[in-house]
């Protein structure tokens, strides 16, 4: 059974060409030409979480990148490689962080357990819940309250996002990337914008972390 679950893959991926090459001969050679994406996506890396089909969009619309709750985190070589590469490079015009309501990383930071190599990166979503446990435990319903914890970190990841210097460079020079947060409901498909105020959290941040 995991044998014919991993073949499958490949049967699936000759269908995905053909159907590809049948709508467009071309698809794959104008593709690999090269990458001019719009979105920078940051999500979470849960399989629910689909970042280009929940988005709507085709292969080279969307720049990924993808972890554990969706932290962005100063010292993460990775994900601060891929923001100084979409937003230098690739010039991308929005810079989305995407949550999810039913998040397991978000929940196991709530959780007083030792998670051995996780405990680390959850303490990031830890922080989070601290500079904001006033609102969250003035929630009662616990489910309220992850769900509001989502948000907060989402928003926190987008804040940690503007601190760059790449974008605070790229903003003050061409006008964008702005930085958008999402948080995708597992539950009914639908994507909800947090209407985070880029401009405002630019002008606030600027005070402290200004490096452009
Ligand atoms: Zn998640």
């Amino acid at each position: 059974m995991p044998t014919e679950r991993y073949r499958e893959v490949f049967e699936n991926n000759k269908k995905w060409v053909e159907s590809k090459l049948n709508s467009d001969k071309e698809f794959f050679e104008k593709l690999s030409a090269g990458q001019t994406p719009d979105f920078l996506y940051i999500g979470c890396a849960d399989s629910r979480v689909p970042a280009n089909e929940i988005m709507g969009l085709e292969p080279g619309d969307v720049f990924v990148h993808r972890n554990v709750a969706n932290v962005v985190e100063n010292t993460d070589l990775n994900c601060q490689s891929v923001i100084e590469y979409a937003v230098a490079h690739l010039g991308v015009k929005h810079v989305v962080v995407c949550g999810h309501y039913g998040c397991g990383g978000v929940k196991a930071a709530m959780q007083q357990a030792d998670l051995g190599l996780l405990n680390g990166w959850l303490r990031n979503i830890r922080d989070v819940y601290r500079l904001h446990s006033d609102e969250l435990e003035a929630i009662e319903d616990e489910d309220a309250r992850y769900n509001r914890l989502v948000e907060l970190n989402v928003q926190e990841q987008c804040i940690n996002v503007i601190k760059t210097a790449v974008v605070q460079k790229a903003y003050g020079k061409k006008g964008f990337p702005t930085v958008h947060g999402w948080v995708y409901d597992l539950k009914n498909g639908y994507l909800v914008d947090l209407d985070i105020d880029f401009d405002k959290i630019l002008k606030d941040i600027q005070k402290i972390y200004t490096i452009a």
